[in-house]
């Protein structure tokens, strides 16, 4: 009934139906929770609750599902960034905390690699000023190394360094755990942003990071959320800023319950009978699109590790007479819509991310396809 509801309003406002395979893209709604996440979050609504207790609970589920010591919850990762840099600044001074983002008196330079600086619909950059920071960008767009960051370290009012492990990321950066034991020999935590990557946070806690960051809405597939999960001072003195500005970054709460139901599906998850069922679903999707004329089609491994392949299609102008960028265009402004990844098509290729996607989506997007190619 309540999802029935829902479902009304996205479709009163949107006259087309929309098939994403662009991934967990932000402006097409991110992701898509299972009915059990949905419940949760649903019931939520209609109840009072200790969000104290709430937020006690995720820690719990978070530490469960990371090993590590603690963990929170707040709006989104981008709100974890600006938090997790304004708690290595405060700690739990509430002083500190009032006086943000004014860090008069406090370290304040955040080392970021010239090869993490990404945009992720706002540049992170912007996310560390947030909090009253200054990034220092360290290294060049095509490397920046751990010799590079030994150099800003040096300097005795660094606070932190933060790294990003994205598929975002450009050029050769830093090995991550020599990064962060470079930073530690300096007394310099480390705060990792790992957005995407929710099936590979124990991974990902090895490199030493002290505090790691993951969105509850990407893969996961929760209501919109930031995960930080790490060590427990620190994780304290991300939730003393609820009294400063997290104010407005706070995590809801329909949204905890909603991650917490998406945390316990997730560890009920069969990850490689869950891997192995959706490289299927995209060999069948190569081999149909693979017929059609002028393209050639092919399965890819995510490139950081997560469990699932995409699949890339090259378009041949001569065959296909249309462009890569024509033919997303194209589908893009069909109906249903069908949105991919574009960021190879100057080479000539779509991506296709179908790892949220049933299977009679897949086959509506193989029929969209070969409607732009007669
Ligand atoms: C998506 C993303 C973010 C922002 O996450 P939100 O939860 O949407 O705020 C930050 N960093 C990276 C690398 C991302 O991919």
């Amino acid at each position: 009934m309540a999802t029935r509801h829902c479902a009304s309003v996205i479709h009163r406002i949107q006259a087309s139906k929309l098939i994403n395979a662009r991934g967990t893209f932000t402006p097409l709604g991110v992701s898509r929770s299972s009915p059990g996440v949905a419940a949760a979050a649903a019931a939520a609504l209609s109840e009072f609750a200790l969000l104290d207790d709430m937020q006690t609970a995720a820690s719990a589920a978070i530490a469960r599902m990371s090993g590590a010591e603690a963990g929170t919850v707040v709006h989104c990762t981008a709100a974890a960034i600006t938090l997790a840099i304004a708690a290595t600044m405060t700690g739990t001074s509430p002083e500190r905390v009032a006086a943000l983002p004014d860090t008069s008196g406090m370290r304040h330079r955040v080392l970021l690699p010239a090869t993490h600086t990404v945009n992720y619909g706002h540049p992170i950059k912007q996310a560390v000023r947030l909090a009253g920071a200054t990034p220092v960008v360290v290294g060049t767009p095509e490397r920046c190394g751990v010799g590079d960051l030994l150099t800003e370290l040096a300097h005795r009012d660094t606070a932190c360094l933060l790294l990003v492990s994205s598929r975002l990321v450009q050029g050769e950066g830093p090995d991550l755990t020599a990064a962060a034991a470079a930073a530690h020999a300096h007394g310099v935590p480390v705060v990792l942003d790992g957005a995407a990557q929710d099936f590979l946070v124990r991974q990902l806690l090895t490199t030493g990071a002290d505090i790691l960051l993951i969105s509850a809405q990407k893969y996961l597939a929760a209501p919109t959320a930031g995960l930080l999960m790490g060590r427990t001072d620190l994780i304290t003195a991300v939730r003393a800023q609820e009294k400063g500005i997290g104010r407005g970054m706070k995590a809801t709460k329909e949204a905890i319950a909603g991650v917490m139901a998406a945390l316990a599906e997730r560890e009920a998850l069969d990850v490689s009978a869950w891997a192995a069922a959706r490289a299927r679903m995209v060999e069948h999707f190569s081999a149909r699109a693979e017929r059609l004329p002028g393209l050639t089609a092919w399965s890819v491994p995510d490139p950081t590790g997560l469990p699932f392949t995409r699949a890339h299609i090259r378009v041949d102008p001569s065959g296909a007479r249309l462009t890569a960028w024509e033919l997303a265009a194209a589908l893009r402004t069909g109906n249903p819509q069908v949105w991919v990844m574009e960021h190879r098509a100057e080479a000539g290729e779509l991506v296709f991310d179908l790892a949220a996607l049933r299977a009679d989506e897949v086959d509506t997007i193989l029929e969209r396809l070969a409607a732009c190619l007669e």
